[in-house]
């Protein structure tokens, strides 16, 4: 039987969610869940201006996305969030900013997708 945790948006085997302990029921036999992003895409785009990316995380609730500047001509955070949300035909939910210069944005792709959770690392000169 195949139960479902709201809050982790994942499927689970018990009434509990072994992770986060909240109650899971059983979906209507209708219910699909989301589907995550392609990361192979979002690789693609942010490599063209200029970032690396990392997968964090459990890909369950969210595709968690570390942006790290990569090339020397990478454009700034702003910058690589509208790349991204653009290129996947997507919008930017919200920006927030996070420890030691990160700033994180979540992006909605239009349908039934799971959101992308993007922190981008800032562009550091050596010293
Ligand atoms: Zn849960």
């Amino acid at each position: 039987m195949n139960l479902y945790c709201n809050d982790c948006a994942s499927f689970r085997k018990n009434a509990i969610c072994q992770k986060c302990g909240g109650k899971t029921f059983t979906p209507h036999e209708s219910f699909t869940e989301l589907k995550l992003p392609s990361i192979d895409r979002i690789r693609e785009l942010a490599k063209e201006v200029g970032y690396a990316i990392g997968v964090h995380g459990t890909l369950e609730r969210d595709l968690d996305l570390i942006a790290a500047p990569w090339s020397d001509d990478a454009i700034g955070n702003k910058g690589l969030m509208d790349h991204i949300a653009k290129g996947m035909n997507a919008r930017i939910i919200s920006i927030e900013r996070k420890p030691l210069g990160r700033y994180a944005a979540t992006i909605q792709i239009d349908g039934w997708f799971k959101p992308i959770d993007l922190s981008v690392c800032p562009i550091l000169q050596p010293s």
